[in-house]
């Protein structure tokens, strides 16, 4: 086993890797910004070295940075977190060249989800459906057009490099397209340096289902179930519950069987997550984020299996003991992402927490960097603290969850806490009724 592990992130990420470590006896060494120099990683880390000044490109981004940092310390093994390099293939190799570990799959499994229109070539080869759409990249507007026409209005354009939401927007009609794919083209390039977009059927009802998979990486993979991520705002995740109020447990095996096979002919090795939209009883893949997710923890809430654990022991060369048949789901689970927002209008709020209180009991887990005086700064992603409930039923969950948001104070800036109270209200969250576009259109959010 590693004895020393770099973790290459911040935030509460950061801090669910250094509990990690600190409980497999790894010692832990955060890299920071001089904009996190007080972060509660950095207090904790046994060890902590300064990569750059608060912009993400020249620190948490610098890859270059990291590197010297693990040299400095002498790690073992780095590993990326979310977001920032942690689906980085060039980076990864970087590390390996480097002689350490990173903690995740191969670079090459990295570089092929890392281009969605690939990655959908891919899994269709391995036996899982895909949104209809192009085959391949759209590079001129007659060809869109015609694809629109095969598939039908509405369309959605997407970024082959795209992730967190960007580079992705809808056509209704064949008048519209063209300036969508030039949008679309022009977000792409500016967020992803790559302007390749291709286009898929535009779902009107679908929910948001993934798969949560580990693999040894030579071939045996187990999945925990499923996650539904339905529960959206810009295409991005605000609420996730597993298991999914719409699958019963016949489609939960089914998919997972179907998921495991595919991604074990790949020999995938740690963490991954794929990625479907459910519509009519059929799954159709989007996209595998080959990395730990945000919302990793309802998946350990049901399965008592700590994941990041996993993903640290896989690194390290470990075999996988844990069977599919030692994977047993019980009760439910919900997170809510708390992000430093105004509830209402969404303008960002950075700044001095003046107060902190978290919830806690029987059931409840929060996931935070966040203390009393910390100053949340405003250079990073706005998630601040994920709550998380888990209970034998839905709907003790939910009463759970409500009683926890009600106790959680976080004073000094603005959270969307208000915003999920009043979400566990709504009729439709309590029935389990709601799909991706549910926030937006239901809620006009
Ligand atoms: P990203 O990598 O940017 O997160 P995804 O491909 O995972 O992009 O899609 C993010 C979200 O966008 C999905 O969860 C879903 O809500 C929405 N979305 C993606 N593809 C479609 C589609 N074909 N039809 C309707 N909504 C979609």
């Amino acid at each position: 086993m590693f004895e020393k592990v770099l973790i290459a992130n911040r935030g509460e990420i950061a801090l669910r890797i250094h509990r990690a470590c600190r409980e497999m006896g790894i010692q832990t060494v955060a890299v920071h910004s001089t904009a996190d120099s007080d972060a509660m990683h950095v207090r904790l880390a046994d060890e902590t070295v300064c990569i750059g000044p608060p912009a993400s490109r020249d620190s948490y981004l610098n890859g270059q940075a990291i590197l010297s940092a693990a040299t400095i310390a002498g790690v073992d093994a780095i590993h990326p977190g979310v977001g920032f390099l942690s689906e980085n293939a060039a980076f990864a190799e970087m590390v390996e060249e480097h002689g350490y570990v990173f903690i995740g799959p191969t670079p090459d499994h990295i570089r092929l989800m890392g281009d969605k229109i690939a990655a959908k070539e891919a899994v269709r080869e391995l036996g899982l459906s895909v949104v209809p759409g192009s085959d391949g990249p759209v590079d001129n507007d007659d060809d869109a057009r015609r694809i629109a026409e095969e598939i039908g209005y509405p369309v959605l354009v997407k970024a082959a490099s795209g992730g967190g939401g960007k580079g992705m927007k809808v056509a209704d009609t064949a008048e519209t397209l063209p300036a969508v794919l030039a949008h679309c083209r022009g977000e792409a390039l500016a967020s992803f340096g790559d302007d390749a977009v291709y286009i898929e059927k535009f779902l009107a009802q679908p929910r948001h289902i993934e798969v949560q998979i580990l693999g040894d990486g030579f071939g045996k993979v187990i999945h925990f179930g499923e996650r539904d991520c339905s529960i959206q705002r810009r295409h991005q995740k605000v609420i996730e519950e597993a298991p999914s109020p719409a699958l019963d447990q016949k489609t939960r095996a089914a998919i997972g069987a179907r998921v495991t096979e595919a991604v074990g002919r790949l020999k995938y090795r740690g963490a991954g997550t794929v990625e479907f939209l459910f519509e009519d009883g059929d799954f159709h893949f989007i996209e595998m984020n080959t990395r730990i997710q945000v919302e990793h923890p309802v998946s350990e809430m049901i399965s008592g299996v700590d994941l990041i654990r996993e993903q640290i022991r896989i690194s390290a060369g470990e075999p996988l003991l844990l069977e599919q048949s030692d994977i047993s789901l019980s009760g439910h689970a919900i997170e809510c992402r708390v992000v430093a927002e105004h509830p209402e209008t969404f303008a960002p709020s950075p700044g001095r927490i003046t107060d902190y209180h978290a919830p806690g009991g029987l059931g409840v887990r929060v996931d935070s960097a966040l203390y009393s005086g910390y100053t949340v700064p405003p250079h990073y992603d706005s998630l601040v603290s994920k709550l998380i409930v888990h209970a034998d039923t839905r709907d003790e969950c939910v009463m759970r969850l409500r009683r926890a948001l009600d106790e959680y104070v976080i004073g000094g800036i603005e959270t969307t806490i208000p915003l999920h109270q009043r979400l566990v209200l709504e009729q439709d969250f309590l029935d389990g009724d709601y799909d991706i576009h549910w926030l937006e259109t239901k809620l006009g959010l």
